[in-house]
């Protein structure tokens, strides 16, 4: 049985998935290990013909002593019922679009897995929860829209009012059945500031609290689907001369824009479980703590103040997924396996122009921070091979930064057109956790 261990604890106290996934955190502030990573074998996932069929493969390598296959089965199909197509822009790029899902970011994928595997647990317990997430961005709305309807489940959402813009404000706003959304008149700061003050509070100490943020392992077996499922779609796309010959003579690279590493540290699961990946590349925005960690010649935690930029999802100065990859690899394979490069918002608008002029592809800013840094990492290193370089989110949820960059209007989405005919249903709060409380 795979069980799971906390970052901060060198005795290796060990914990079901059960116990991981509804803790969130370990008691010590530590995140959640798995003390083995099974070897999915390539020809059982290579097979599969969707990216739920492949999930229910993987999954059940992962929790195969903790959730039935038939149950499995079932919180895969409605989870990940959307497509996640890899997109070729040259014989030597490809994208793999993970926007398709409600919100139209890669944060459905680990949301809506997390909420459905939560829901099995609390009801085989008989409990309840409440989801208590502060947001600035994709994650509350990713969170909202997956956690939505699950019985034992309610979720309060806090977002700073007119800090966020019209798309996602609409997007966290809409009606939601079991979803409170609150817009608090302050910053973002604040409303984390109120949440965490929420769960030490001791008047509160008889509701069941609960967190759903990207630090959770139940997010993070569900990002590594998507990269297995890359590879399948990449083989028979391959260019003629090396189409029919194993992965093992067709190294490819995939690129990851990257802010709090939740996601790289998905692809790290799937290339430890036994996907061949020659080399990780991390791109980031102008936030530079893991580019400027992995270039130095020793150990450097220097972490740093979060920077505003365009590709705002990724604005974090230090990612709390780091001390799990820390763990999981040892520094120097860190250092050799994963390239980093750290890209400001000007160079995002120009790679962002530049890919439209060159495959007619329109990247929205945290897609082109990761084509641009293909580029970048080919220059510096020389090495031609293939690249799968992620899109996080739809370029329509990002209007104003393609219009800067393109001059045009942004091609529309119908899901978010959708939006502005649905009812909405917000309450304004004080910055004070006084108010949060009376709504609690
Ligand atoms: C969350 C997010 C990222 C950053 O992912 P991490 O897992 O935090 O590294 C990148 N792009 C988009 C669109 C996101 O929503």
């Amino acid at each position: 049985m795979i069980q799971y261990y906390s970052s901060r604890d060198s005795s290796r106290y060990l914990v079901s998935f059960e116990d991981a996934l509804l803790k969130g955190l370990a008691p010590d502030g530590g995140l959640y290990l798995p003390d083995s990573i099974p070897k999915i074998d390539p020809q059982s996932w290579k097979t599969s013909h969707s990216l739920a069929d492949l999930g229910k493969k993987v999954l059940h390598a992962w929790l195969k002593d903790e959730i039935p296959q038939a149950a499995l089965n079932s919180i895969v199909e409605d989870a990940l019922n959307f497509p996640c197509p890899l997109v070729k822009l040259s014989d030597d790029l490809w994208v793999l679009e993970l926007f398709h899902g409600p919100t139209l970011s890669f944060k459905d994928f680990g949301a809506r897995t997390m909420a459905r595997l939560m829901q099995y647990f609390l009801k085989k317990r008989q409990e309840q929860r409440i989801i208590l997430v502060a947001t600035s961005g994709d994650t509350g709305s990713a969170v909202a829209d997956g956690f939505a309807g699950q019985d034992n489940i309610e979720v309060v959402l806090l977002y700073p009012k007119g800090k966020v813009s019209k798309v996602q404000e609409r997007q966290l706003i809409v009606s939601r059945p079991g979803v409170r959304s609150f817009a608090v008149e302050g910053n973002f700061d604040d409303c984390q500031r109120m949440v965490k003050e929420a769960f030490l509070d001791p008047d509160l100490s008889h509701l069941p609290l609960s967190s759903a943020n990207s630090i959770n392992i139940g997010r993070l077996l569900p990002q590594s689907l998507y990269y297995l499922w890359a590879i399948t779609q990449l083989m028979p796309q391959a260019p003629a001369p090396v189409r029919g010959v194993t992965q093992d003579d067709y190294p490819v690279n995939i690129c990851v824009p990257s802010g709090n590493l939740g996601n790289l540290t998905g692809g790290i699961l799937a290339a430890l479980s036994g996907q061949k990946v020659n080399r990780f590349i991390a791109a980031h925005n102008a936030n530079h703590f893991f580019p400027d960690y992995l270039q130095a010649e020793v150990q450097a935690f220097d972490f740093h103040k979060t920077i505003a930029t365009v590709s705002n999802a990724m604005d974090v100065g230090s990612p709390s997924n780091f001390e799990r990859l820390y763990h999981l690899l040892a520094d120097d394979v860190l250092k050799s396996w994963i390239w980093g490069t750290s890209i400001d918002d000007q160079s995002t608008f120009k790679r962002i122009k530049k890919s439209y002029e060159a495959f007619g592809y329109v990247a929205c800013p945290h897609t082109a921070v990761g084509l641009e840094g293909v580029v970048r990492y080919r220059q510096a290193t020389g090495d031609t091979s293939p690249v799968i370089s992620l899109a996080c989110a739809h370029p329509a949820k990002f209007p104003e930064a393609i219009t800067h960059a393109l001059n045009i209007e942004t091609p529309k989405e119908e899901a978010l057109e959708l939006l502005w005919q649905k009812d909405t249903n917000v309450i304004s709060l004080e910055p004070e956790l006084e108010s949060l409380k009376r709504q609690l």
